[in-house]
């Protein structure tokens, strides 16, 4: 009888444990989320996966499995003949600015303004497909873009990952600077100005201390701030020691403007993690790129989107020399350090609110000019960018562990890049954030 007993006993229990495993399984099942579409690109491989299904729980992508191999009790997402990528990364983007001539803008609009309309672009820019955002300083004279991170972060908005930079530092009547008043007039300027070493100590603490997480610097003049040249190399080898100095104390990367081949090349040979447009490149400039593993966003396609007879920026004679004289050998030789292995990596430039959030993808199709495939830039928007910002593993890609920031699109990708002005679905941290596919016999 106690032998009967016990066996009851231990019956009970195994029954116990196994309905207590299915429960809990079924459960796990019901928690995760199966998106079930064609052809994956993964940001990484150089082939698309034909058919997957991607297994999300949670803010991560757990698995990427097959359609006969999808959990029982999963949520299914049916995504059937779409493309999958990971969210796309804008890795040279000033949400807060708007207007054409934005110094003239920057000066109208408060800070609080800035921030309410560059939250309703960074929405725009998410439903385009664009996950996450590098702000390369913003003409924001406060910290707009911390506030508004903090506030996604704490749930209160929505809106892409952002990381960045507030301020872009710049030599007085440099890039950042207003150089089109008189001296009796005193406008705070959209750059942080800031001239010598302690300066520049100064500015990257408080850049930090009001959590900045990249430092943005114009090592050489601009396109499109008035009454400088992008020809000119701006801070000294001195400043930007301390600049370098400054940013690893704080353990801040530096983002380095430089379009000046010498402006280049000292940023590339003192420790800037990227440089931003890299417009007078040459072939050491590419090699020392190559040796230092820096990172070249050359922000191609803003040339090509104010070359427009219509426009009459302040700086329009500039624009409209570059691209007469230019631009083709510009082109020509990004396609030159891409071949060399510099990591080439997509970044749009253009403001937030006024600019339709579907030409930014041109960036893309403008790189393939310079010879790189559809794989090649999708993956210069995803993966290397990732990489570039310390997240590799994170975003920029399908595969389990990462965070689920996943875009899909009708079409194919690689056989027309420009499939990417027509995203159908946006999921970020594991929420579906935008879903027209149900609608895609409407197109
Ligand atoms: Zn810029």
């Amino acid at each position: 009888m106690r032998t009967e007993t016990g066996k009851l006993k231990l019956m009970r229990l195994m029954y116990l444990v196994l309905t207590a495993w299915l429960n809990t399984a079924v459960a796990q099942a019901g928690d995760i989320t199966a998106l079930v579409g064609g052809q994956i690109i993964d940001g990484i491989k150089d082939k698309a996966l034909r058919q997957g299904v991607i297994l999300v729980e949670g803010e991560r992508i757990v698995g990427i499995t097959t359609s006969e191999s999808i959990p029982a009790g999963a949520h299914i997402v049916d995504l059937n003949g779409a493309t999958l990528l990971p969210g796309l990364i804008d890795s040279h983007a000033h949400p807060l600015m708007s207007g054409d001539d934005y110094q003239d803008r920057h000066v109208q609009e408060s800070s609080a303004y800035k921030v309410l309309k560059g939250h309703k672009a960074m929405k725009n820019l998410m439903a385009a497909g664009w996950t996450t955002l590098r702000v390369a300083g913003d003409a924001d004279v406060h910290y707009g873009n911390q506030d508004i991170k903090r506030l996604i972060e704490e749930g209160v908005l929505v809106g892409p990952r952002l990381f960045g930079a507030a301020h872009y530092l710049s030599i007085t009547g440099g890039g950042g600077d207003i150089n089109y008043y008189s001296p009796e007039q005193h406008p705070v300027a959209d750059g942080l100005i800031v001239d010598g070493v302690e300066e520049i100590r100064k500015a990257i603490r408080t850049e930090a201390k009001y959590r900045s997480d990249w430092v943005k610097v114009l090592v050489t003049g601009a396109f499109m701030s008035v009454g400088d040249s992008p020809k000119a190399v701006q801070f000294s080898e001195e400043e930007f020691r301390a600049i370098m100095v400054e940013a690893n104390r704080q353990g801040m990367p530096v983002m380095a403007h430089a379009h000046a081949v010498e402006g280049i090349k000292m940023a590339v040979r003192l420790g800037a993690r990227s440089i931003e447009h890299g417009t007078y490149l040459d072939d050491e400039a590419i090699r020392l790129m190559r040796k230092h593993g820096t990172y070249l966003v050359p922000t191609l396609y803003i040339g090509d989107y104010y070359d427009d007879p219509r426009n009459n920026l302040r700086q329009q004679a500039v624009f409209d020399d570059f691209k007469v004289t230019y631009r083709d050998t510009f082109l020509a030789n990004v396609g030159k350090a891409h071949r060399a292995g510099v990591k080439v990596v997509v970044g749009v430039d253009l403001g937030g609110y006024d600019y339709d959030p579907t030409v930014f993808v041109r960036e893309l199709e403008t790189l393939m000019k310079t010879g790189m495939s559809a794989m090649e830039t999708i993956q210069a928007a995803t993966s290397v960018p990732a990489e570039m910002l310390g997240q590799k593993g994170q975003i920029g890609t399908i595969e389990a562990g990462a965070l689920a920031d996943i875009i899909a699109v009708t079409g194919d990708p690689l056989g027309d890049i420009n499939e990417l002005e027509r995203v159908k679905f946006v999921m970020t941290n594991g929420v579906i954030r935008k879903n027209t596919m149900a609608n895609k016999e409407l197109d």
